[in-house]
């Protein structure tokens, strides 16, 4: 591990390390997990930008994600899934590439077919597709996901329906992080927050505005419950 990568993490416990590559709300979101015992990469949320991200860190880390957790299929949460198949490719890659994420999440489904589609006899590794209903192992690694609250929104237009969205817990030795992903406050949240190590909280809004997003004061509340957190994904103002 060279020097730069002492101040790189954002939370480093005993087994996991946790970066928040980036986050704002309608822009993008992307976390880097790494298993240092196995040196596998984990990625939660691919947003736009996730190749500058990841080239930008001190070690090919892209070399050894294992799997993709995707919480919910809005571009700021997927936006960048295309580019990394793309990148993968390139780079020729011949390990399987595990996409996790809630089920009926139909856009990285269609994401995943054009690129197949697309490159059908040219893609050296395989992309498993993989639903998660409750809990997945991978090694010694449990990944855990639970329903969240949440919907998009359309400046000025009509309301939307609630959209499949989840939260993990990703543990590993009694070790646990978790992240929110996007939501609104339920009360559930607590149970889920308490007491992990490390809690990524997504706080949108400076005040409460919707009950499908976090405001910070809500995300701090929560954060406390945890033994350490990080409030992520706020939004940027677009002149509003
Ligand atoms: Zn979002
Ligand atoms: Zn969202």
């Amino acid at each position: 591990m060279n020097s730069l990568q002492k101040d790189l993490w954002d939370w480093k416990g005993d087994y996991l390390y946790v970066k928040v590559l980036y986050s704002k709300a309608g822009i993008a979101t992307q976390i880097l997990v790494y298993d240092i015992e196995e040196e596998l990469c984990f990625l939660i949320d691919i947003g736009d930008g996730i190749l500058r991200d990841l080239v930008s860190l001190p070690e090919k880390y892209y070399e050894n994600i294992h799997a993709i957790l995707c919480t919910h299929g809005h571009f700021d949460h997927i936006g960048g899934l295309f580019s990394f198949l793309g990148f993968l490719r390139m780079i020729n890659r011949n390990k399987k590439l595990l996409l996790i994420y809630p089920p009926k999440v139909i856009e990285i489904e269609g994401i995943v077919r054009t690129f197949q589609e697309s490159y059908s006899n040219s893609i050296p590794y395989e992309i498993k597709l993989n639903e998660i209903i409750e809990k997945i192992h991978i090694k010694n690694i449990t990944i855990s996901a639970f329903p969240v609250q949440h919907r998009g929104s359309i400046v000025g237009g009509k309301k939307l329906p609630n959209i499949p969205s989840v939260g993990y817990i990703i543990e590993k030795k009694g070790e646990r992080i978790l992240y929110t992903g996007d939501t609104g406050y339920f009360e559930d949240l607590k149970k889920h927050i308490t007491d992990v190590d490390y809690a990524l909280i997504e706080g949108t809004y400076k005040e409460k505005k919707t009950p499908f997003h976090l405001s910070i004061p809500e995300a701090e509340k929560l954060g406390k419950l945890a033994k350490n957190y990080k409030i992520i994904h706020q939004h940027t103002s677009r002149n509003e």
